[in-house]
């Protein structure tokens, strides 16, 4: 996979300028990343205070960088000024490539997908940052699903390197090829995938959490397997793991992977997992999830 990539980054020219819709913690992760690494990129959300939570995101990396003298206060504002926040699509008809980073519910990606292929110009890239959803039913809707792909960042997006670039049945080799071009100038690993419910890493890691909900609907206490699994030697174990995640997100992608793989996904009723979310532990981004966070 790594040799096909590495083949891809010769047929296209880097991009020049890309754009995040989303600036939540994926979406400011991206434009963090792509800044940084010298891309500039538009970041546009629906609201003010999630675009100024994205900024503060991206300054509280610099700013540690910053600390450790790892770059100049002149690099810092430099990279700062490469992130354009906005809460419109005024700028987007010279965006080569646009991630798609809203919330993971495919009602609202496939309107916001539609709603930005009107915004940009013909031969715009448009990737999906989706965990889960098929990127096949995403470009069902899409006038031009050729120049739709998924692109598939892990969090936190600056410590990540893996991205996977999905194929859909109808994305064209230019469509990927720059997806895995914009990825390597990002400075991250990209690998090509076919698109699947969960893709790679998730179809692997969504069944490895109903594992750890079972074992907590059976009485586990979720610290001690947490502790288990980092004397396992992973960094982290699965409560903090979904913490981390964001337990909005982990449940509607299982939505996903339960419709995609029944056999091995399928719950009746409820979760432990459902049943925080309907209460509102969302993990980090809400300071409250298994753990509490200061
Ligand atoms: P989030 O809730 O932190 O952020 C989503 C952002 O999208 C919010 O700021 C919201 O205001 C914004 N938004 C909603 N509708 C919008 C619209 N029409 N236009 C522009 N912005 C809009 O979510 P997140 O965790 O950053 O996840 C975003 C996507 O990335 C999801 O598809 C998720 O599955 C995927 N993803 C998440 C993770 C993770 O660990 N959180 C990892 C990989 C991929």
């Amino acid at each position: 996979v790594k040799k096909k990539a590495a083949a891809y980054e010769k047929q296209v020219n880097p991009v020049k300028k890309a754009a995040v819709l989303g600036a939540g913690i994926m979406g400011g992760g991206v434009a963090y990343q792509s800044a940084s690494k010298g891309t500039p990129i538009m970041m546009k959300d629906i609201n003010e205070e999630a675009l100024q939570l994205g900024l503060k995101e991206a300054n509280k990396l610099l700013g540690g960088q910053l600390k450790r003298k790892r770059i100049t206060a002149a690099q810092m504002a430099e990279t700062l000024g490469r992130i354009r926040p906005t809460l419109s699509y005024g700028d987007f008809k010279d965006v080569e490539l646009t991630v798609e980073a809203v919330v993971e519910n495919a009602k609202v990606k496939a309107s916001v997908l539609a709603e930005l292929e009107d915004q940009v110009a013909d031969d715009a890239i448009i990737a999906s940052n989706t965990s889960t959803i098929s990127i096949n039913s995403l470009a069902k809707n899409l006038k031009r699903p050729e120049n739709f792909c998924g692109m598939h960042f892990f969090n936190p997006v600056h410590r990540m390197p893996l991205v996977e670039v999905i194929r859909g049945e109808k994305s064209s080799e230019t469509a990927i090829a720059a997806t895995v071009t914009y990825a390597k100038q990002m400075g991250k690993t990209p690998i090509v995938v076919n698109d699947c419910p969960g893709f790679l890493v998730n179809r692997i890691l969504f069944p490895y959490f109903g594992g750890f909900i079972g074992l907590v609907e059976q009485g586990a206490d979720f610290r001690r397997v947490d502790k288990v699994m980092e004397k396992f030697g992973w960094p982290m174990g699965p409560a903090y793991l979904l913490d981390v995640v964001g337990l909005d997100t982990a449940v509607h992608a299982n939505e996903v992977m339960a419709e995609g793989f029944p056999d091995r996904m399928k719950r009746e009723g409820k979760t432990v997992l459902n049943a925080m979310y309907d209460a509102g532990r969302l993990g980090q981004k809400n300071a409250t999830g298994f753990y509490k966070y200061e």
